[in-house]
């Protein structure tokens, strides 16, 4: 088809932008009573649903209450935390996990016959709650959240589909003051390179979190931040930017970046230990015991600091997490996958350490939803990584996340199902626009432009963070959002662009709402505010009053 003639709108009741827990778990539960098309950016597992090792948190054994997990949640949250939003996810955990079992999910079996599931332990949890299927949690759930969705007459999953921005009252043919709605979502068709029109009566963002916005991730290429920016462009409000939490312990590899090696490794029992022979003072010691009680089964942000602590003063590029006293029996029979992996890139860490980095692994912050799920703007819900729901306040508790997707999954299609009557027949939608723009001769600016936004999100967004970083940060960030811009202005718009242009938004994101936060708090740690503030209140960015 000729470039100038746009295809067809295609029509759906509801579109899910983005096919990981969130997403799916939304399709399923709309699709006995709607149409429903669910799109993915690349493959339809390609998302952090399928990397995620440790597993689920649930309150499920005796003795366990609903009230330690959400303490242990308002804990590691830092008093940052929605109260109602925790209790709400807490008290729905079993059901959704049920759920997923029902769909075939194969969770590890309990060891007696009081014990339905196998629990494990992780960091800031004072109970064993996380469900797991051996290592490879995520991927058993993306599996099975896949193949239900594939099976159902209702829904069309529409993997290669790249959302570029939501459709609103703005694309609405002829109107020009239609009230404020989302009508569906612009999207790139990777393969030929088309924009395509999705129009629905409702619409759900579930695209996951933007940790790729740092040089070093634990997450998929995919994780950049697009619904956060597409839904800030259409008006709604995002928050608490500022918290992203950084996995202690990424792979150390010369070429496998983003290998992440799980908190369960030190919930069962794992040492974290500096490297011998760097120098003097690092001799192959324990260090935890200098930065917090609870040695290596701290929370997520303190062991990830300590760890940046001990590289910086002794010039280390890695520290080492040592599993090997726990058994080579124990070792292969709880962490399989890792061991496998490890192996085949010469490390056999039954007999020696591995080596790990702190690595950007999750983003708290988002866009901001009620218990419902229901964004700023009339017809769009989301749920997931994307959002801030109130549940992880200043730090997310290990193994809370995928909870998250399934309970706010559910929650999302819930409303809209009792809603419907509410929404309202979209409107028809102008076509995507390409009259202006012509073909990139340039790629090398979207290549550039993106490694620099990393490496500076990296050095003066990272760990710890100085007001002069963060006033450096801003001042790269509002360059590159000038030249990004006339980019995206006059060219035609590609995979990498689109993710470059949301990146550069969701950077200024983040380095707005840090230099917001005058304390340190959860994930937030600046030197120059190392107190926390008395009041515990959320950073809210509105779209409307901050445009500049
Ligand atoms: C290595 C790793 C280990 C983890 N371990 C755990 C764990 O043990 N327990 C736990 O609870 N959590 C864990 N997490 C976090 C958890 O996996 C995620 O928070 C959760 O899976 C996010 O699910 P989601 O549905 O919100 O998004 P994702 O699963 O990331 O899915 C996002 C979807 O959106 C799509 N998308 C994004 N942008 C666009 C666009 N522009 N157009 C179209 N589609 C788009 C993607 O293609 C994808 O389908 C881990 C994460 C990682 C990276």
């Amino acid at each position: 088809m000729a470039r100038h003639q746009p295809p067809e709108a295609r029509n759906f009741d509801v579109v899910i932008i983005g096919s990981g827990a969130a997403g799916l778990t939304a399709a399923l539960n709309l699709a006995e009573r709607f149409k429903v098309a669910v799109l993915a950016k690349g493959d339809i597992a390609a998302g952090s649903t399928a990397w995620a090792q440790g597993g689920i948190a649930a309150v499920l054994e005796p003795g366990d209450t609903f009230e330690s997990h959400i303490e242990d949640t308002m804990i590691a949250g830092a008093g940052l935390n929605h109260r109602a939003t925790v209790e709400f996810v807490v008290e729905n955990a079993a059901r959704a996990i049920d759920r997923l079992a029902d769909l075939g999910v194969p969770f590890n079996k309990g060891e007696n016959l009081s014990e339905r599931w196998h629990l494990t332990r992780e960091g800031g949890h004072s109970h064993r709650r996380i469900v797991h299927v051996d290592d490879a949690t995520g991927w058993a759930v993306q599996q099975a959240l896949t193949k239900a969705a594939t099976a159902h007459p209702n829904i069309t999953l529409v993997p290669g589909m790249v959302a570029i921005d939501l459709i609103t009252s703005a694309h609405v043919q002829g109107e020009r003051f239609a009230a404020r709605a989302a009508h569906g979502v612009y999207a790139l068709d990777a393969a030929s390179r088309q924009v395509q029109r999705f129009v629905a009566r409702a619409v759900v963002m579930a695209t996951g979190g933007a940790s790729r916005v740092y040089q070093y991730s634990t997450n998929p290429d995919g994780s950049t931040g697009d619904g956060i920016a597409m839904a800030w462009r259409a008006g709604c409000r995002v928050s608490n930017m500022e918290f992203n939490q950084f996995h202690p312990t990424c792979l150390f590899h010369p070429t496998v970046k983003n290998f992440l090696i799980t908190e369960a490794c030190r919930g069962e029992g794992g040492h974290l230990k500096l490297p011998p022979a760097e120098g003097a003072t690092a001799d192959g010691s324990r260090f935890m015991d200098r930065y917090d009680a609870r040695l290596e089964l701290a929370p997520r942000d303190v062991v990830a600091r300590a760890i940046d602590a001990e590289m910086k003063r002794l010039g280390l590029d890695h520290v080492l997490l040592d599993i090997s006293h726990l058994g080579a029996d124990f070792v292969k029979q709880h962490f399989p996958m890792i061991y496998a992996r490890l192996l085949e890139l010469g490390i056999d860490c039954t007999v020696q350490p591995i080596p790990v980095v702190p690595a950007a692994h999750y983003s708290c912050g988002g866009v901001m939803v009620d218990l419902a799920g229901r964004t700023d703007l009339a017809g769009l819900w989301a749920a997931g990584e994307v959002t801030q729901s109130g549940l992880h306040g200043a730090n997310r508790l290990a193994s809370n996340s995928i909870l998250e997707c399934l309970v706010f999954g559910q929650a999302v299609a819930d409303d809209i199902a009792a809603n419907w009557e509410a929404t309202s027949r979209p409107p028809a939608i102008r076509p995507w626009d390409e009259s202006r723009v012509t073909d990139s001769d340039e790629e090398i600016v979207v290549v550039h432009n993106w490694d620099e936004l990393r490496r500076f999100m990296w050095d003066y967004v990272g760990i710890v963070r100085t007001d002069k970083r963060l006033e450096r940060a801003a001042h790269r960030v509002k360059l590159l959002r000038k030249e990004v811009a006339e980019y995206y202005g006059n060219f035609r718009v590609t995979p990498d662009l689109i993710e470059l242009r949301n990146l550069v938004t969701v950077a200024d994101l983040i380095v707005r709402s840090a230099r917001a936060r005058k304390e340190s708090r959860g994930l937030h740690y600046t030197t120059d505010y190392p107190k926390l503030a008395a009041e515990a209140k959320d950073t809210l960015l509105d779209p409307v009053t901050a445009r500049s």
